[in-house]
């Protein structure tokens, strides 16, 4: 197991969680137990319905809507939402959504003091970490600090009957991605070991249910337990190359994020693999091998699986492999630009990895 043998830190697990159907409606008890009383409830436009209801019923202890959250937290949305926090003499933001609403709540937060109750309608995990992406003129910078944590997460699987199949199954591989980095992250501890296989167990027998009966409450809930742990790992563990990846072509080319994590994450672990033994128990989970059982994973859920489809060339697989090797970080099995460039064509082909 992760870490026994090596030594390890461990240093405990935040924020306070509650999780269940119909939690939604505790909201408004977490604002009062952070002993705030003023919330600026955050969305994106697709989700200002949602959030108008949330701010109804949260009465009093609303302070309004900010329904503006964008993908990678845009620093200039960020700037206004601050102003309509301030405007509105709010002193905590409840955060409704996805990865990009949640990063807003984050952002707001690291530039006001607002305590944070982060609400996730999605599987991609930012919701338990200490990170924060931002962009600004077509750049990314990420950072860690334990202050950009959001102070409470309410899951409420309602919440999560309605997210789009497609969605559902990108952003449930995201999640696999975090917690198969964090089994041989240089900082991988036991505890969070534990977990993150946990995690993968609960999206590998709910994801099929779901995909194939969207509103089984029963299935969604073992998927958004999964959900849970992966942010785990993801917050309390250091990534390597598949997130540096994911992060490269993002970052310099635009794909779309959960898709991208999707296609990547059998042809990164499958090559990790092959350079340690902490994996064992996510091959034994999908059939034997891991870069192999999760791409026939994949495919059996409809999932995409070639880069190509994301509008990349050839040529810019050679530019990714180029930045992708610039600078140096952690990673199982050592590795030259040549097999990242290898790793990358097959993931544009969607060769099955073996
Ligand atoms: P997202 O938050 O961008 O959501 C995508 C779209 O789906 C949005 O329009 C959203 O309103 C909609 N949506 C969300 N939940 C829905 C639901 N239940 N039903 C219907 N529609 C719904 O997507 P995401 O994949 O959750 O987040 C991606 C972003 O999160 C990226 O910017 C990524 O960098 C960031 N992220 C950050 C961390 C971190 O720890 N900092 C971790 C994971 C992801």
């Amino acid at each position: 197991m992760s870490g026994i043998g090596t030594g390890f830190v461990f240093a405990g697990i935040s924020p306070r969680v509650v999780f269940g159907a119909g939690t939604l409606a505790r909201v408004g008890d977490e604002i009062r137990r952070l002993g705030r009383s003023r919330a600026l409830v955050l969305s994106t436009p697709n989700q200002a319905g949602d959030a108008a209801a949330l701010s109804a019923a949260l009465g009093d202890l609303s302070a309004g809507i900010f329904a503006a959250a964008e993908m990678h937290t845009p620093v200039a949305v960020t700037a206004r939402a601050v102003e309509a926090y301030r405007a509105a003499g709010a002193d905590c933001v409840v955060a409704l959504g996805g990865g990009s609403t949640i990063g807003l709540g984050k952002a707001i937060a690291t530039r006001t003091g607002a305590d944070q109750v982060a609400v996730p309608t999605t599987y991609a995990g930012s919701e338990m970490t200490d990170i924060l992406g931002e962009t600004e003129g077509g750049r990314k910078t990420t950072r860690r600090d334990a202050s950009i944590r959001p102070e409470t997460v309410v899951y409420d699987v309602d919440l999560t009957l309605g997210l789009p199949v497609a969605m559902t199954v990108t952003s449930a591989l995201n999640a696999i991605a975090h917690a198969v980095e964090a089994l041989y992250a240089p900082d991988a501890n036991p505890v969070i070991g534990l977990m993150s296989i946990d995690g993968v167990r609960a999206f590998r027998e709910g994801l099929p249910v779901v995909a194939a009966t969207p509103r089984d409450r029963e299935a969604r809930a073992q998927v958004l337990y999964g959900a849970w742990l992966c942010s785990i790992a993801l917050g309390y563990t250091t990534m390597s190359l598949h997130h540096k990846l994911a992060h490269v072509l993002g970052g310099s080319f635009g794909t779309p994020h959960a898709e991208t994590h999707a296609i990547l994450l059998p042809h990164t672990a499958g090559f990790n693999a092959a350079g340690t033994d902490r994996l064992a128990e996510i091959a034994a989970l999908f059939g034997g091998s891991v870069g192999g059982g999760l791409w026939d994973f994949a495919k059996s859920l409809g999932a995409p699986l070639r880069l190509s489809e994301l509008g990349l060339s050839e040529a810019d697989l050679d530019r990714a492999a180029a930045i992708a090797v610039e600078n140096r970080y952690a990673n199982p099995r050592p590795f030259e630009e040549d097999d990242i460039r290898a790793l990358l064509q097959a993931a544009w082909e969607g060769t099955r990895p073996d």
